[in-house]
């Protein structure tokens, strides 16, 4: 157990406490069933205290097999923040009486400057100073060759920072995690992780923490402490190229794999993207900017209408019972769901290929039953999968699955026909791999229950 109904009340609040200790409540009397979460029993009297009168309508059952949770408690419970499909819009992007420029995509720009009283043309010369290949202008004292009395209204009326630099750790791979302290106080991590070929990524964060409490992943630890605005999510890569081209030469490709679930914080990670690709400003190619989700279905499917960037989706199990437990959302999105989506979605659009993302855990789904499963829930829906080992951090379950049995996973989904690629990990001695960024704080988003039949392979106990 990671924490006490009580320590959890204050970390997330009354009212989300009030959603949690439903939860547990409702878990308490499904764990002989559904095996949730490992926590000590609650008494009633608690219970009732911190619930209110409401919690004595809630009808709970013990009988065993899959039951469902009590009607009166909603999916949304198993997660660290509510996961609803109505998205806040893109925040205004306004500090005090300043426009955060990073935070406005260019027919926005050229619209604000027009209201200034300058010429289209101007709005032009702005952006490419911010975005430009060596020019990268972080404030209006960088911003060569414009107009004296433009720049000055630039200095009175726009801001051009979202972020400030901490620090930057260097992994024995070249990874490089950067910290970025946001102005509330926050700290965010983006690593940019350089490649032989010739190709390097940047991979941003888009939440600072997590709500979707993937079980094998150090960031979900945190919870969800907030959104990052349009503006923050831009100016990582627009940082990450001006701190480190020098260094790791062109930063060609976005992934969108950091800390957060990028399509929970929809709009402005759409803003964002939308930003980034731009021809006359950072110009990544809509197809090496990725946009990964754990399976949040209605703004997966708005993405693809709404984007040309790439997606990947986190699969990282064969079957509900796995996913249920090692990713909560598919209790609310089921994996038939999430696959007859992607096939409804894909089957219409040419050159297109979605990226399943699959962590090898040891024990849990790198069996050759899981590949083969794999196989038959692929099957029509163009795609890659990549088969990701998996980067052990502190208080993990989990371990990784040897290399021989990834090679051999590998070979039985390449024989089927699948386009499959094994990644190792990269900047795991700096925590900058995949599923390793953040920093949870004291409080610790709830671990789940390990079902009986995978207690082996974790050498857990109930
Ligand atoms: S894997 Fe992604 S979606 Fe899941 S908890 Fe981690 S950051 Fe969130």
């Amino acid at each position: 157990m990671e924490l006490s109904g009580s320590v959890w009340m204050r970390r997330v609040g009354m009212l989300s406490a009030r959603r949690s200790l439903l939860h547990l409540a409702a878990t308490q009397f499904h764990s002989s069933s559904t095996n949730f979460l490992a926590s000590p029993p609650l008494s009633f009297p608690f219970l009732t205290k911190f619930l209110g009168p409401s919690s004595r309508c809630i009808s709970f059952s013990t009988h065993s097999s899959a039951a469902p949770l009590p009607s009166t408690l909603h999916q949304d419970d198993l997660f660290t923040s509510p996961v609803g499909d109505d998205e806040k819009k893109a925040e205004s992007p306004k500090k005090g009486s300043k426009v955060i420029l990073k935070g406005l995509t260019y027919p926005e720009v050229e619209k604000w400057v027009q209201s200034h009283g300058y010429r289209p043309g101007q709005a032009l010369m702005l952006w490419k100073r911010l975005y430009g290949n060596n020019v990268w202008a972080s404030c209006y004292e960088e911003l060569e060759g414009l107009n004296k009395d433009f720049k000055k209204m630039l200095g009175e009326h726009a801001d051009f920072k979202a972020l400030s630099l901490k620090d930057i750790h260097t992994a024995s791979d070249g990874t490089r995690k950067i910290l970025f302290t946001l102005e509330d106080g926050l700290i965010i991590e983006t690593v940019v992780i350089p490649c032989e070929r010739g190709r390097t990524t940047v991979c941003v964060s888009s939440q600072v923490g997590c709500a979707m409490n993937c079980q094998f992943c150090y960031t979900g630890r945190m919870g969800l402490q907030r959104n990052l605005s349009t503006a923050e999510i831009v100016e990582q890569a627009v940082l990450a190229r001006r701190l480190l081209s020098s260094e790791v030469g062109s930063i060609t490709n976005v992934v969108f794999m950091g800390m957060g679930e990028p399509l929970h914080n929809f709009e402005n990670v759409l803003k964002a993207s939308e930003i980034m690709v731009d021809e006359q400003g950072l110009h990544f190619s809509p197809r090496k900017v990725t946009v990964s989700t754990s399976g949040l279905v209605p703004q997966l499917k708005r993405f693809l209408r709404e984007s040309n960037c790439a997606l990947a989706v986190s699969l990282n199990a064969t079957t509900d019972e796995v996913r249920n437990w090692i990713m909560p959302i598919n209790r609310k999105y089921k994996l038939g769901l999430l696959l007859e989506t992607l096939r409804e979605e894909l089957c219409a659009r040419q050159n297109y290929k979605v990226l399943f993302e699959y962590v090898m855990l040891a024990g849990v789904n790198d069996s050759t039953e899981d590949a083969k499963r794999l196989i038959d829930l692929v099957q029509g829906i163009p795609c890659k999968i990549n088969l990701i080992s998996f980067n052990p951090h502190c208080g993990s379950r989990f371990k990784p699955t040897k290399e021989d049995k990834m090679i051999q996973f590998r070979n039985v989904l390449a024989e089927a026909g699948c386009i499959v690629f094994l990644r190792w990990s990269r900047g795991d001695d700096q925590m900058a791999a995949c599923g390793q960024l953040g920093k949870p704080g004291e409080i610790h988003a709830p671990l789940l229950r390990v079902p009986a039949q995978f207690q082996a392979a974790l050498g857990a106990s109930i």
